[in-house]
């Protein structure tokens, strides 16, 4: 007897429209219509650790927190329950310059989407005690990041590196826990009165919606205000780009742990940066082969890079035993040498060029990521007037990048000059210059 092959089309092919921007009462709204059963909706708001001084650091953290929360139908102002209950997944985040809000769920529910998006956004209700409960929760995550094993050393290298106070003391929990107790209900909303506005925030739903629809209920909940001023941050400096060689007495370290930061004026999105990425992933790889795989010094290797309006810096962690920190240093210093001096060859890029393709497809295709990436595009795009890019340009530029492009992009970015280097132990300083 034959047997009848079933086949099973889990997911009709993805189909995705380039994302379409519109003016709605002076808020900008990002569209992106895709046949996805799942519906991102999102707000972002252009603000952050930038914008605040020591005496208030903190003050968007909080905010972030209590407008998760500040909606009326969230009994309690429980936004927890509320959404957990209805199948909704939620979250926020504070960074450098951008505050993010978002939701993801089925199409269906649409409308409890927007309606919690948009509220939250623009007329959240500001009550003590939802202010006080999140007070305690902000308390809570800055005592554990206090904790940190690593705390001190990443709150050293960001006083060192950066000239603006919201930055230096963005990773600093003493002065944080010290400003959580000048908040309340009454500065918070002065605070978000004074500084969230038509401007600076943006909206993204992402997925397959009606868009007649969207446009009314956005209508509806944006109450029309002439345009608010724009902040100009093209010529905004944050970085010290001082070199130095630090060491960090530390008694509650039983190893040696190294951190260097390099500042770079790379843009959002650039072409530079894109590069710089790949160049990343490429020396990273060969940090863990000789360091740890080779010399049998280090553990892991983590190389990074962060992005904010100022530019993008690169960071380095590793930690070793005390006894082998002058030999983790020098290598460190020669590898970065050895690439600027000698260009790789086509076929040794060519693996990280594979991994990155293996991400841009995992991660760039649903509602979900689509809503991020084009979000934080689009809002450094009004700001900094930096493009945006589709992902078949994302993955042509990569595509493209050549041995050459690497090898410049480490000699002009990983700059010694520059380099803010923090290493901490129970130890003793050691003679090394890079
Ligand atoms: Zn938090």
């Amino acid at each position: 007897m034959k047997t009848r092959k079933k086949l099973i089309r889990i997911n009709k092919t993805t189909k995705i429209t380039r994302p379409e921007i519109k003016n709605i009462n002076n808020y900008r709204v990002i569209f992106i219509k895709s046949n996805s059963p799942l519906l991102s909706i999102q707000s972002y708001i252009f603000n952050g650790f930038i914008r605040e001084t020591r005496d208030d650091v903190g003050v968007n953290h909080l905010l972030e927190h209590v407008l998760a929360n500040a909606y009326k139908k969230c009994k309690k102002f429980n936004c927890f329950e509320y959404l957990t209950q209805l199948g909704i997944e939620y979250n926020a985040s504070t960074s450098d310059n951008i505050l993010n809000y978002y939701t993801f769920g089925l199409n269906s529910d649409v409308d409890k989407m927007l309606d919690y998006i948009t509220k939250i956004t623009v007329t959240p209700i500001f009550n003590n005690k939802l202010v006080n409960r999140e007070k305690q929760a902000v308390h809570n995550e800055v005592l554990a990041w206090m904790d940190n094993s690593k705390y001190k050393l990443h709150n050293r290298v960001a006083k060192l590196f950066y000239n603006l106070e919201g930055l230096q003391y963005s990773l600093d929990a003493e002065q944080q826990i010290k400003n959580l107790k000048k908040f309340n209900s009454k500065n918070l909303q002065e605070y978000y009165s004074k500084n969230y506005n038509n401007n600076n925030t943006l909206f993204i739903v992402s997925g397959n919606y009606n868009k007649q629809k969207i446009i009314e209920g956005f209508k509806s909940r944006l109450s029309y205000k002439p345009k608010q001023e724009k902040i100009d941050y093209n010529n905004i400096k944050c970085f010290t780009n001082l070199k130095t060689t630090e060491f960090l007495k530390n008694e509650k370290l039983n190893g040696t742990q190294i951190y260097l930061s390099f500042p770079t004026r790379l843009k959002y999105n650039s072409k530079e940066l894109i590069v710089l990425k790949l160049a990343k992933d490429v020396l990273n790889y060969y940090f863990f082969q000789i360091l740890r795989i080779k010399n049998k010094l280090v553990y892991s290797t983590q190389l990074s890079l962060d992005v904010n309006v100022c530019g993008s810096s690169i960071d380095l962690y590793v930690n070793t035993k005390n006894e082998n920190l002058l030999k983790v240093l020098k290598l460190l210093k020669y590898i970065i040498n050895y690439y600027k001096k000698n260009k790789l060859s086509k076929e040794e890029i060519e693996p990280f060029k594979k991994q990155f393709l293996v991400k841009h497809h995992n991660t760039m295709l649903g509602p979900k990521g689509l809503a991020n990436m084009y979000g934080k595009q689009y809002i450094y795009q009004h700001f900094l007037n930096t493009k945006i890019l589709y992902p078949q340009t994302i993955k042509n530029i990569y595509t493209n990048i050549t041995p050459k492009d690497i090898q410049e992009s480490i000699c002009k970015n990983f700059d010694f000059n520059k380099l803010v280097c923090v290493y901490s132990n129970k130890d003793k300083s050691v003679k090394f210059k890079f």
